[in-house]
């Protein structure tokens, strides 16, 4: 049963609060954003962001912006700029026309810190960082006032200028908030506002050497967009006092209000920029979007879809606590996404040739198979069958198994819309190995025949020895070892040596021929698959495994 069906909805957190601002007439229009520091790709984690601040736009027909928040000229590279806003597109995020550059607001910054300044409500400080450290105390002792706190609002006016206008070294001089100094958050004990750092900025270049403070620039931000709700991640809930202060200060007409939720944790899964990083820079993975991984060029890649991680994040929900989701319900959101959607195939992945010995030599036969069986909708399709065809090499066993009904000398199968056939005998190399697998097959049971006479325990698939295109295709399993958790005791990652298998010798059906990137199917028996964007050719095709077939996970509802 998919999520669709579910009627009563109940509303989360921000929902109450964004519908009770409605209510009593303190938002004429919802306006949400996100954020992201364009210092790396988008993950997993910042989908739930994405899809949380512009599902709100939508449910409350308000307005959803994309805004670099790019105050930070060591870190910010122009080429992600790009990357973000194709995923956030792809992810759903509906930002039209919307993408803003805190950057853009530098001048709007200078402007509120003068006003701060000529408020007495900010000064400009000399202390070094050691000090102000020293001066702040600590979580059980107040801290203490810095000896530049009583400058007049001349003096501080003039050394902001000359702090503007490069008089000084980095980390001689910053602007800092006059709050109190004794307050048990210790982020409202003078926090610096802007700090002095000659450095080239992308967008601004040299114009700027002073540059604002994260907790006073993102409140302004807002303000100036005129967000309406400001959702961020937990970490940020001791900063909520100062951001509101912010805005008091400031005196901004319909202020914006930050709410914090709990971010997106999956088990044993890396989101972590700085790991990501580190895992590309060390080529232990094929860059950014190696379908390992879970940023969002990734999971694209590995053939995940836009609806599928939707689903993901309507199950997981929006929360206040910490918590880690399990990665099985994320693959258990891509099998229902793919399940009637996307065409049935047969793939060969190790593939053993099976030869119907009283098969006439050069006969092909066209039989039809359903695209989907539980969706006609999909049509039909013609798949070749003739003398010989291949057959995944773990259904035939010498000797079978307990409750083995796949082939085995002497056993009848079915083969997947064709025929019965019985092994009958095999032949094997010097070492042992399977090569070829000889059976006889009964013409009467022809799958669409109506044939009743007698019954068999398995069906298996194959393909078309002669007409089958050979592909190859990439098992994935998680980048860590789960069964030891994601760092070793030195720190580093716990990596998992069979996190990818690349099979280069299998077979897939005739139908797959003009398969384009993207294109995801169910290899039956086997799972989902996606051919690989980055490395698949009509010559050569590449199918990544998006998830394989069976899961034991269940959402509970
Ligand atoms: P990371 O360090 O994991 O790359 P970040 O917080 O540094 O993440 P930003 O670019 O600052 O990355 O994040 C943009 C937005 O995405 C922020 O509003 C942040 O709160 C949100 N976000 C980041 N990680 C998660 C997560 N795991 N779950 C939910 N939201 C997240
Ligand atoms: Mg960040």
């Amino acid at each position: 049963m998919g999520i669709e069906s579910e009627e009563v909805v109940s509303k989360n957190f921000i929902e109450q609060i964004i519908e009770k601002d409605i209510k009593e007439g303190h938002c004429a229009k919802v306006v949400t954003r996100f954020p992201p520091e364009p210092n790396g790709y988008l993950h997993i984690g910042h989908a739930k962001s994405i899809l949380l601040n512009s599902g709100l736009a939508d449910e409350y027909n308000g307005q959803f912006n994309l805004r670099f928040d790019d105050t930070n000229p060591t870190k910010e590279k122009v080429e992600f700029v790009e990357s973000i806003k194709k995923d956030v597109q792809w992810i759903g995020g509906n930002f039209e026309d919307r993408v803003f550059f805190a950057s853009d607001y530098f001048d709007q910054m200078y402007e509120a810190a003068i006003k701060l300044i000529k408020k007495g409500k900010a000064y400009v400080c000399d202390l070094s960082a050691d000090e102000i450290r020293e001066y702040r105390g600590t979580l059980t002792e107040p801290g203490k006032n810095s000896p530049y706190r009583e400058r007049s609002v001349e003096e501080n006016l003039a050394l902001f200028e000359d702090m503007k206008n490069g008089k000084f070294e980095d980390g001689a001089k910053v602007l800092r908030a006059k709050i109190d100094m004794a307050s048990p958050n210790i982020n409202m004990r003078d926090p610096i506002l802007y700090r002095v750092a000659h450095m080239t900025h992308h967008n601004t270049g040299d114009k700027w050497c002073i540059y604002p403070m994260y907790d006073f620039a993102h409140p302004i931000e807002d303000a100036i967009e005129g967000v309406t709700h400001s959702i961020c991640t937990l970490e940020f809930e001791d900063h909520r006092p100062l951001y509101d202060w912010v805005v008091r200060e400031l005196e901004y007409e319909n202020p914006p209000k930050q709410i914090e939720f709990a971010k997106l944790y999956l088990t044993n899964v890396i989101t972590g920029k700085r790991y990501i990083k580190k895992l590309v820079e060390d080529g232990i993975v094929d860059g950014w979007d190696d379908p390992r991984m879970v940023s969002i060029a990734a999971l694209r890649r590995r053939g995940f879809t836009p609806e599928s991680i939707r689903m993901f994040m309507e199950l997981v929900g929006v929360s206040k606590a910490n918590s880690s989701v399990d990665y099985a319900m994320l693959e258990y959101c891509i099998r229902e996404d793919l399940k009637l959607k996307r065409p049935r195939m047969m793939a060969v992945l190790d593939p053993i040739k099976l030869v119907i010995d009283n098969y006439p030599e050069d006969q092909v036969e066209y039989l039809d198979m359903p695209n989907n069986q539980e969706n006609e909708e999909l049509g039909e399709r013609k798949i070749p069958f003739a003398k010989e065809l291949y057959i995944d090499r773990e259904d035939f066993k010498i000797e079978p198994p307990r409750k083995y009904f796949r082939l085995y000398p002497g056993n009848e199968v079915r083969l997947m819309h064709a025929y019965f056939v019985k092994c009958e005998s095999y032949v094997t190399d010097e070492n042992g190995n399977v090569t070829e697998v000889h059976c006889t097959y009964d013409p009467e049971t022809r799958s669409g025949s109506g044939f009743t006479g007698r019954k068999v325990k398995g069906t298996i698939h194959w393909v078309c020895a002669k007409e089958a295109i050979p592909a190859e295709v990439r098992l994935y399993e998680n980048i860590i070892d789960e069964e030891k958790g994601v760092y070793n005791e030195d720190g580093s990652l716990n990596l998992n040596p069979n996190s990818l298998t690349v099979l280069k010798n299998c077979y897939v059906e005739p139908a797959l021929k003009d398969a384009d990137k993207y294109d995801s199917f169910q290899f039956l028996r086997h799972g989902y698959f996606c051919v690989d964007a980055k490395d698949s050719t009509k010559e050569h095709l590449v199918f990544n495994r998006i998830v394989s077939q069976k899961s034991s996970y269940k959402p509970n509802k």
